[in-house]
């Protein structure tokens, strides 16, 4: 099927199988040809490529990306979209349609499948998605909480349309207002960089916010090298949970410290201000205060 981006071929679909587009599922389409070049450039495919993608929609990211790689993982929450999608994308036979909660879906395990599946070595394994702007900054972290830094199901980038709030906090510093506990973890696993922004007249219906299309190339190994990643996570997590404290009282609440004292103890031998908030931190400088916990409560 030609010209899925064209308002007047996604009316005729809405018409011809009586399709109501779910605002609670953030089905804002795309409609602009510019804007699906823009995200094909920027993943980049190539013929053996393993290509997954958060919410097809009717399928107009997927109808240009399919025919230029290996094998196509589209995943799909919404069951009324699958026979549209079974009609719109008919003519790729290397496309497998998935009708599942992404959050649902183990990332590692079905890229591993596909590689079994195949009967020829995929080469590198991409991720895409138009997200859905009410669950981006989990999708990102569901599959970055998944990621294997081991060359085995290894993903190699991940393309993602998010609404340009988001898109500015992953690429903020620390002590800006952006910053926070999504700006360390999506950097501990990535590097990002902001592809194209979209103006809302780029969707059907147009949101009421300006996007952002945004690509995460993943690091082969983590920014910073800790001992324990839940411990490190763990104190991000507490650091910004109470954004106004400062680390001493923040901290505490992380779970892997035992009293004040040790907390004050570990931040002076990691050689951070304890008057300090975390939301000044580096990456850096979190990992310094978790190898020093870790290492105190090996003695303990
Ligand atoms: N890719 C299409 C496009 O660009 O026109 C549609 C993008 S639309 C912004 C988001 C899509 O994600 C919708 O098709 C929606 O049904 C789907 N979606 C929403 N939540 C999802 C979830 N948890 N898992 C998988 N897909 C989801």
């Amino acid at each position: 099927m030609e010209k899925l981006y064209s308002p007047k071929t996604i009316s005729e679909i809405k018409e011809k199988y009586g399709f109501a587009l779910r605002k609670t599922l953030g089905q804002n389409f795309l409609t602009d040809k510019n804007i699906v070049d823009a995200i094909v450039a920027t993943i980049d495919p190539h013929p053996d490529d393993l290509i997954i993608e958060i919410g097809p929609g009717i399928g107009v990211i997927s109808n240009e990306l399919a025919p230029r790689c290996k094998r196509y993982v589209a995943i799909e929450i919404d069951n009324r979209l699958i026979p549209i999608l079974e009609d719109t994308l008919n003519e790729h036979d290397n496309i497998k349609i998935i009708n599942a909660d992404v959050l649902k879906v183990d990332i590692g395990k079905l890229i591993e499948e596909e590689k079994k599946e195949s009967n020829s070595p995929l080469n590198r394994v991409k991720i895409v998605g138009n997200l859905p702007y009410y669950i981006t900054t989990p999708i990102i972290m569901h599959i970055l909480e998944n990621q294997n830094f081991s060359a085995e199901n290894f993903i190699e980038s991940m393309t993602f349309m998010m609404q340009k709030e988001v898109a500015d906090r992953l690429s903020s510093q620390a002590g800006s207002k952006e910053y926070g506990a999504i700006t360390l973890a999506v950097n501990f696993y990535a590097r990002c960089e902001e592809a194209v922004r979209v103006p809302s007249g780029a969707f059907m219906p147009p949101p009421k916010v300006t996007s952002s299309v945004v690509k995460l190339i993943m690091r082969r190994e983590p920014v910073v090298q800790v001992r324990d990643v839940h411990l490190y996570f763990a104190l991000i997590r507490a650091s910004f949970n109470q954004r106004r404290k400062t680390l001493l009282n923040s901290l505490m609440t992380c779970g892997y410290v035992e009293s004040k004292a040790m907390l004050k103890e570990a931040l002076k031998a990691s050689g951070i201000d304890p008057g300090r908030r975390g939301e000044t931190l580096t990456n850096e400088e979190f990992a310094h205060i978790a190898n020093t916990i870790s290492k105190m409560r090996e003695v303990i």
